[in-house]
């Protein structure tokens, strides 16, 4: 991924009423934004300048680990979305899921619990690990499985800027809405 804010693949009210246009225009728009700019800011004239994210979110520490982190998450998270993409997953993805979790509702209601119950401010990720199978994590602030050498397949943002503006305090009733826009096209085709 390059360094930049992500064109996103639909509309601001695209998502409406699951994630509104005003989340967006400050998720996207402002937070997001804020994380290139800062990660820009801060690897000028540094040995990162010219690193790509992943090998930052490897490598680095502090302010461009966190920063950079973010701008890593939120395009992998904005891009999972779609009004109208598939709403199972499939293939291969689709079978992990069944020898991980033994059925696609038990692995959401699972991820669900984990995105309930994450403290603070973080990120909950399906990974595949190296044997293939998969795994639901929880990350604190800015983390991200690639620096533990796990290969994402989706995420959840629960900090609250994610849904404060829809849900404020209920972070539950945004993860159950979440389900209802994600594009498991796009998913499947990561694992
Ligand atoms: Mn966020």
């Amino acid at each position: 991924m390059e360094i930049k804010l992500p064109e996103l693949t639909y509309s601001l009210d695209a998502l409406s009423p699951h994630i509104g246009r005003s989340t967006l225009e400050f998720h996207y728009g402002k937070h997001h934004q804020a994380y290139v700019n800062n990660l820009i800011r801060l690897t000028n004239g540094t040995q990162y300048e010219n690193a790509s994210l992943e090998q930052i979110i490897k490598e680095a520490e502090g302010p461009i680990f966190n920063n950079g982190a973010q701008v890593w998450n939120h395009t992998f998270y904005f891009l999972s979305f779609s009004p109208k993409g598939a709403s199972e997953p499939k293939e291969g993805l689709a079978e992990a899921i069944i020898k991980s979790f033994g059925s696609f509702a038990e692995f959401k209601k699972k991820f669900s619990d984990a995105a309930a119950a994450l403290f603070g401010s973080g990120w909950v990720w399906l990974v595949k690990k190296a044997d293939g199978s998969l795994e639901i994590i929880k990350e604190s602030n800015a983390g991200n499985p690639l620096r533990n050498g796990l290969k994402p397949v989706l995420t959840c943002d629960v900090w609250e800027h994610a849904y404060y503006l829809d849900y404020q305090n209920r972070r539950p009733d945004y993860v159950k809405a979440f389900w209802n826009i994600l594009d498991w096209d796009v998913i499947s085709n990561r694992f």
